[in-house]
This record gives C-alpha cells, structure tokens and sequence, in this order.
C-alpha cells in the first residue's frame, strides 16, 4: 500500500472517529460458524430484519447439525422475514454439509492458525461464501485487522479516493486491504457503513455536512445545504452470539 493511501485511511478514521464515536464491539467473540451462517442471512436487507431470522434460526434448531437433517424448505421459510429465502437456505444448507464432509465437525476453529489471505481462500471455496462473508468472520469472529468491503464501503472509499475506481466490492476489498493499518479495521469498516448510510448516499451525497469533505476527492460533490439523516445505528455482526 502505498504511504499516500496509507495516510488517507488514517486520516478517514481519524475524522469519522471524531464525528461517530468508536463503534460498540462484542466483547466475547462470536464462534465462527454462528458469524458465518449471520453474514449469509444479512445479505440485501436490513440488519433488523437479518436479525430476526438468526434469532428465528437459533430458536427453531438447537445446534446447527440439525441443519444437517433439516428440510430445506423449513429453513426457507423459519428465515424468509430476511428475504431470499430460497438462496439463503440453499447457501446455509450446503455450507454446514461441506464443512461437515470436510471436517468431519461443525468447525472453524482451524481457521484461527491460518493467516488472513489462507483464511479467505479457504472460506470462499465453499459454496455461496463470497469474499465478504469471508472477510466478516475475520474481523467480527476472529478479530483479524481486516476490513469488509459492503456496497457502502465500496461506494464510499471510492468517492474518497482511498482506492482508484475499483468497479467491483471484491476487487475494492483486496485493494483496500493490501497494507491496512493496524488495530482500526472495526471501527474504518463500521463508520463507513453509518457515512453511506446516512450522508454520503449513492444518490444524492450530502457532502455540505460530511466529516470528510476537506479529504474527499469526488468530483460531484452535492454542496446543498441538507439536514443530518440518523439511521438506526445498530449492526447485526456485533450482535451475533
Ligand atoms: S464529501 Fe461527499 S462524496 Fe465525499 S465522502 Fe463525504 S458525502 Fe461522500
């Protein structure tokens, strides 16, 4: 990474920091098949409603090698108040299987020997786990430094300039987090979701009262005068147990 990005990360945070507040974290870390299966079922939608369904889900199957002999139908709908009901299931389904064929036990505790990007590869050759959900059990579950890349974070550290136009979240993901810095990818990755969220907007940015405006480099920036939109300031990923 070089040492202009490098900067301009820390910077970032130092001013989101300042105009959010450190973000609240677990303080017992969640086990990382739970931190998995919560990723899988926070795809498109809210964190409220993804909420609902991993609490519908734990309450319904006692420990997740229940799934294993479940009908896929009935995890379809025990989870549909979080949309995609059928992709979801189908995902969750044949993750616990594989994991389950491979190891012989319903574990991630492997992982915890294994450096980020081993780590990362090894979770994504599962099927229907992307390199978000990847990289959502390093930092929530493992607390690696890594940084998550959501359509909000992609959306905003390209506006920023902190990446040079990366036309995908994945591709925004490795070139953000080749050299991050240390012991602030919790607190980067959640005040960005609250900045797109809540002022920079892929619509219409409220760039007037954004905390990055002096270090911003995108060019449409929407000067007009708006009023702050506060969104409901809850994350589901620290909130997986
Ligand atoms: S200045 Fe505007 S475009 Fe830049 S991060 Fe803030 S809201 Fe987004």
């Amino acid at each position: 990474m070089s040492t202009e990005k490098y900067k301009l990360i820390k910077k970032a945070n130092r001013l989101l920091v300042k105009h959010f507040g450190i973000p609240p974290r677990n303080k017992k870390l969640p086990n990382p098949v739970d931190m998995l299966i919560g990723t899988i079922l926070s795809q498109n939608t809210n964190d409220k409603n993804s909420y609902q369904a991993y609490k519908n889900l734990r309450e319904k199957y006692k420990s997740w090698e229940e799934i294993l002999t479940a009908r896929r139908t009935t995890i379809e709908s025990v989870i549909k108040v979080a949309g995609l009901g059928k992709q979801k299931s189908e995902a969750i389904k044949s993750f616990v299987k594989e994991l389950n064929d491979k190891k012989g036990k319903l574990s991630l505790s492997h992982l915890k020997k294994m450096d980020e990007n081993s780590a990362i590869e090894e979770l994504t050759n599962y099927k229907g786990v992307g390199v978000k959900t990847a990289s959502c059990v390093l930092l929530f579950a493992l607390d690696r430094n890594v940084c998550p890349v959501d359509t909000h974070v992609h959306r905003t550290v390209n506006r920023i300039g902190i990446v040079k136009q990366q036309n995908t979240p994945d591709k925004t993901f490795f070139a953000l987090n080749e050299g991050f810095p240390p012991k602030i990818a919790h607190q980067f990755h959640t005040n960005l979701i609250r900045l797109g969220r809540e002022i920079c907007k892929p619509k219409k940015p409220s760039c007037s009262i954004c905390p990055l405006l002096k270090i911003c480099n995108f060019e449409d920036k929407n000067l007009e005068k708006m009023a702050p939109s506060r969104q409901n300031a809850f994350m589901l990923l620290d909130n997986i147990s």
